[in-house]
């Protein structure tokens, strides 16, 4: 099999699964009134790789066309082929669909091409696995975090023991039971990969909670307990809401009620050794952050335009202190983008010839942006202000008080049915719950920043920049500069 066609897509998740939402097991993900629209944006992405270029590489396996966010780069003309699939992606979803199939793919890729860290016989499983992505298109969800119950002990010392565990070895696999947070785009997915990211202590009781796997989403015992959605169920129009119409990924719960992991699906099994650090041993880490900071330059040049559009619509770009705002857009949309190409000229081969993108300005855009697209919402909000609860429901567009609104709801710069198209697409990102959801992602979606930032802070070579303050002291004391 090579890449898939959307609809192609869409059947492959009539499997069975077990989606619970608002108290409900959702037969049909595509067809449900909470979950088709992003079923369909899903679908729609698959078939972009049909129909731009650019989306796909030859395989080294089959010589079919596979997506490029499978590919693993050997030079830097692959990092940036690689961005540009990504980039179309992204652009296509205003940089709002975090966990497109991509993000996954390249985080697979990275993990594949380093598989002798996994050790035998896992080493060869995660190859073998990667290929099998790589050939049939397939679309994961992943889960690294144990639900939270008590953070201020290991996980093998919690009174109330519910995070995921392997509870049996047998002839078949490994058994798994518990849980584990946070699943996104279970929904739309094919498989489940459950990796490690927190620390585990090195002590023989941490070992059931060292693992790493990949299943079907529709295997027995599996359930996905999803968020309420925050698709406006009553919207006059999807134009109300015309992002959370179409992107809401879901988020959910996995419940592992004794399931049974294959085998050949299994990566880490009771290794502390090999679970902690695994993302930064293996260069998966600096591969997934070039593909996200690419997201996030496809969500600041989307957030800058519309930001553009709105001062432009009412003439409020000329007032000093609203191009301030609309120049700090600028910087977050160039900050994203230099980071990026920083990374890329800086990139080096690691051991096994994979062309690894240089960390620190990813880590960089890791690290800012979570405020940055913050920001950027709190100056749609201040740059829109009353005028974002003042426009109507698109429907009034085709309303008996048509004339009212055709007359009353345009600007100086835009007639009625734009300025009111303009302004929900504004609610929605920067007011609505879709908008509250998108903020929370940014917060933690890469991990805890707290964390992330004490993980940055010792990785970091402090030691030649302190040697240069000792050296200038030096020769300062000798009167020499
Ligand atoms: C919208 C969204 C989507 C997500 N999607 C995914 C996904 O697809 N796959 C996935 O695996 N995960 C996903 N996550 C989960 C994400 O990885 C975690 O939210 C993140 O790692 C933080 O962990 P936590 O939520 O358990 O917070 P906690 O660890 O419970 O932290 C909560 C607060 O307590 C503080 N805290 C807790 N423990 C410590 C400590 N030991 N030291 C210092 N401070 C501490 C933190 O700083 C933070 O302020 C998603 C999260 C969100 C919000």
């Amino acid at each position: 099999m090579s890449i898939r066609t959307g609809a192609a897509y869409l059947e492959s998740l009539r499997d069975g699964r077990q989606i619970w939402i608002d108290g409900e097991l959702i037969s049909d993900v595509t067809t449900d009134r909470r979950l088709a629209g992003a079923a369909l944006s899903m679908a729609a992405l698959y078939d972009m790789q049909h129909e731009r270029p650019g989306m796909t590489f030859v395989s080294p396996s089959s010589g079919d066309p596979v997506g490029l966010s499978f590919i693993q780069p050997k030079t830097v003309d692959d990092l940036i082929a690689r961005r540009g699939m990504v980039k179309t992606w992204m652009d296509a979803t205003c940089g709002m669909f975090g966990r497109s199939p991509d993000f996954m793919n390249v985080m697979l890729t990275g993990l594949a091409s380093s598989y002798k860290t996994f050790g035998e016989p896992y080493g060869q499983n995660i190859l073998n696995y990667y290929v099998h992505c790589r050939e049939n298109d397939v679309a994961m969800t992943h889960t690294l975090i144990n639900p939270q119950v008590d953070r201020s002990k290991p996980v093998q010392e919690q009174s109330k023991d519910l995070a995921a565990r392997v509870v049996k070895d047998t002839d078949a696999g490994m058994v798994v039971h518990g849980a584990r947070m946070v699943a996104t785009l279970c929904a739309y997915s094919n498989d489940l990969m459950v990796m490690p990211s927190t620390y585990l202590q090195n002590v023989p009781e941490a070992a059931p909670y060292a693992f790493g796997f990949s299943i079907p989403v529709a295997t027995p015992g599996l359930r996905f307990i999803c968020r309420p959605s925050v698709i406006h169920q009553h919207a006059g129009s999807p134009m109300d809401f015309p992002l959370s119409s179409r992107l809401d990924e879901t988020d959910a719960m996995v419940v592992f009620d004794n399931v049974l992991v294959p085998w050949e699906r299994v990566f880490i099994h009771r290794n502390v050794d090999v679970a902690n650090g695994l993302f930064q041993r293996t260069g998966s880490m600096r591969q997934t952050m070039h593909q996200f900071s690419t997201k996030n330059l496809a969500k600041s040049e989307f957030m800058m335009g519309l930001g553009f559009a709105i001062a432009k619509a009412t003439n409020i770009d000329q007032h000093l202190h609203v191009q301030g705002m609309l120049a700090e857009l600028i910087q977050f949309t160039e900050f994203c983008r230099s980071c990026l190409r920083a990374s890329e000229a800086d990139a080096t081969p690691n051991e096994e010839g994979i062309m690894t993108p240089a960390a620190m300005p990813l880590w960089t855009v890791r690290m800012m942006f979570p405020k940055m697209f913050i920001r950027a919402c709190e100056i749609i909000q201040t740059l829109g202000a009353g005028g974002l609860v003042a426009v109507p429901s698109y429907a009034e567009t085709a309303s008996p008080v048509w004339d009212d609104v055709e007359q009353y709801f345009q600007a100086v710069n835009l007639d009625s049915r734009s300025r009111i198209k303009l302004f929900r697409l504004a609610f929605d990102v920067a007011v609505s719950s879709f908008s509250g959801r998108q903020q929370l992602y940014e917060r933690y979606y890469s991990g805890d920043p707290v964390r992330l930032a004490g993980a940055l802070y010792s990785m970091y070579d402090k030691d030649s920049y302190m040697d240069r303050i000792w050296g200038t002291l030096d020769r300062l004391e000798q009167g020499r500069l």
